[in-house]
């Protein structure tokens, strides 16, 4: 039988916090709970923010907290051809259209139409939804735009996709721990809008990378943060239309700062490597994030 595959993918855009401790420890847990396998994925496709000094710190962090990996580790930042491969074959199913519009005459747009009293749309993380004007565009007027180097990003046209799909898009969240119980959820990727799959600056994004990976990696079981929960309806949807495998889902919650608010990776008070500066041990950290099982 094939052992369940899970993951911990981190950004090395800051240092790790007691968040991803929790993740980490629980994917570990979770694996170990099945006999599972445990793999360790750098998402460094942001080269502006991620450094291999941040990347060196989560190694290190991990270790010490008693992780263990597969090696080699999959570095995102080495695959960007592989993300313009799947990229290539949704533009051939004009699925994505390339989205011209600037921030400002997005934000024009929507002051536009919430002045004549409609309210616009947000998406599930509070960000006013891509008005799409461009995405009437004719076929030439699209090249020739592309040809004079009009910047734009690659947008999937997620009504039209959603449409294309047919049966109704739902994920599997698999419970806490003993992987044991599931329930069916409903996936609702309308409610993100238009979203940006690749720009001129970063050849992908997070969520065309996340789905290749976990689908190239073989990734069975995904369990991660409540804040990426209505993100896996884009991840089913890209799944579908890509024709990957369709991975488990677990979102687990995600652990509050000392005042109660969410934890930033510049918070450095509740820093994996400030704590262990300050002589806490690994065993108070799995305390911390309520993970102590002894
Ligand atoms: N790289 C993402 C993060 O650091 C996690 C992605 C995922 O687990 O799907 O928030």
């Amino acid at each position: 039988m094939n052992r369940p595959v899970f993951r911990f993918a981190p950004s090395p855009n800051g240092d790790l916090h007691l968040g991803h401790a929790y993740s980490a420890l629980l994917n570990q847990q979770m694996a170990a709970s099945v006999g599972g396998r445990l793999l360790l994925r750098i998402e460094d496709i942001d080269l502006a923010r991620c450094t291999p000094q941040f990347e060196a710190g989560i190694a290190r962090d991990l270790e010490w907290l008693g992780i263990a990996w597969e090696t080699p580790v999959r570095r995102q930042s080495e695959h960007f051809e592989e993300y313009a491969g799947l990229l290539g074959r949704l533009i051939a199913d004009d699925l994505v259209y390339p989205a011209f519009m600037s921030r400002g005459e997005v934000r024009a747009a929507i002051a536009e139409m919430e002045a004549s009293g409609k309210g616009w749309p947000r998406d599930p993380d509070g960000a006013p939804l891509y008005p799409g004007l461009d995405k009437q565009l004719g076929k030439r007027e699209r090249e020739r735009r592309i040809k004079q180097g009009d910047p734009f990003a690659w947008r999937l046209d997620t009504d039209r996709a959603a449409a294309g799909i047919g049966a109704a898009l739902t994920w599997t969240e698999f419970s806490d721990v003993t992987v044991g119980s599931v329930r069916n959820v409903a996936a609702e990727p309308e409610l993100w809008g238009d979203v940006v799959l690749a720009r001129r600056d970063v050849a992908t994004s997070y969520n065309l990378s996340v789905v290749a990976d976990d689908a190239l990696q073989g990734v069975t079981h995904v369990a991660r943060g409540l804040d990426l929960y209505s993100a896996t309806a884009i991840h089913r949807l890209l799944q579908a239309l890509l024709n990957l495998p369709e991975p488990l889902y677990h979102h687990h919650r995600l652990i509050a700062g000392p005042d109660g608010r969410k934890l930033s990776k510049s918070q450095h008070d509740t820093g994996i490597a400030a704590l262990r500066s300050a002589g806490f041990s690994p065993n108070d950290i799995r305390r911390m994030v309520g993970l102590d099982m002894t």
